[in-house]
């Protein structure tokens, strides 16, 4: 196999037979960096949390998976894929308002564009779910806000609209199943691409707590930062004193605790259990 690309979390291999490998790995990012050490069976969790969503959205959009069926090294954790011709547009929906999405909105009262109504605070739902695409920045910088119109330069009127009609049809779907089960999904990314027949099909991984926002339905207060699904005790631990490390600083951050480690690694099979009903086997 040859290895194509390491992203923040995961390794990206091509087959012989020129099928795409992803793998997942146990490391986990906050504020930028990877941490140190890893968080145990987080790449299977969130490896199989994606496949079960892939299921839930057959109806709604076409993916690209093709097998779990991987070397031994990486089972549970890797999946072989198509290999598509990626849309150079981060596909994101939004559905409450927080991160860079509240940034944008305190600063102009628009996020991508979309003009949202006064008064909205960190965490506010919004009135309905909006597209907020951005750009796909290259490694190491950060994704831009892209306007509609934008997207519509990018790749054509028809595609713009079949884009944004896919990740608002995802996001609803997820959204849905989520409430249902106490998670609020807030907002998420999805990546498209062109397979070999000329159809749009979804790539990547999806709903996954690294490409989207889980936030506990009974702690849901909007006016504050909520706590989040997967990394609050990273976060939390991070930038508490006895950490000892400042987040402004250019020093990469200490290793976490055990502790730490632990409790979040619970985090992320309790969200994996809630979301898809089955009991994690690690
Ligand atoms: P990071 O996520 O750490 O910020 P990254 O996005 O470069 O960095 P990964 O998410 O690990 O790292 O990389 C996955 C890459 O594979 C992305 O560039 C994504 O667009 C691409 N990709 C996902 N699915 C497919 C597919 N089916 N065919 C081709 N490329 C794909
Ligand atoms: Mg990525």
């Amino acid at each position: 196999m040859k290895h194509l690309h390491s992203g923040k979390v995961r390794d990206l291999y091509e087959t012989e037979d020129g099928l795409l490998l992803m793998v997942a790995s146990d490391r986990i990012s906050a504020f930028d960096h990877v941490l140190a050490p890893g968080i145990p069976d987080k790449g299977a969790i969130l490896t199989q949390l994606s496949l079960w969503w892939f299921e839930q959205l057959a109806d709604v959009v076409p993916n690209h998976v093709v097998s779990t069926d991987v070397p031994a090294e990486f089972a549970g954790r890797a999946v072989l894929c198509r290999k598509l011709r990626m849309v150079p547009v981060e596909c994101v929906a939004r559905g409450y308002l927080t991160g860079s999405g509240l940034i944008d909105y305190r600063r102009e009262g628009v996020v991508s564009g979309v003009s949202l109504p006064a008064g909205l605070t960190d965490g506010s739902r919004l009135p309905e779910a909006i597209f907020t695409p951005s750009t796909k920045a290259p490694i190491g910088q950060h994704d831009e806000p892209m306007t509609y119109a934008q997207v519509v330069e990018e790749v054509g009127a028809d595609v713009a609209e079949r884009l944004r009609r896919i990740t608002l049809d995802v996001y609803v779907r997820g959204a849905e199943i989520a409430r249902e089960r106490g998670i609020i999904l807030a907002d998420t990314k999805i990546e498209l691409g062109w397979d070999a027949e000329g159809e749009l099909v979804l790539g990547d991984e999806v709903l996954t707590p690294d490409s989207s926002r889980f936030w506990p339905l009974e702690e849901w207060q909007p006016g504050r930062s909520q706590p989040s699904f997967d990394k609050q005790f990273v976060r939390d631990w991070l930038t508490s004193p006895e950490s000892g490390w400042d987040k402004a600083s250019d020093e990469p951050p200490p290793p976490l605790p055990d502790e730490i480690v632990e409790r979040t690694r619970q985090r992320y099979v309790e969200a994996y259990e809630r979301l898809t009903g089955r009991v994690f086997r690690g």
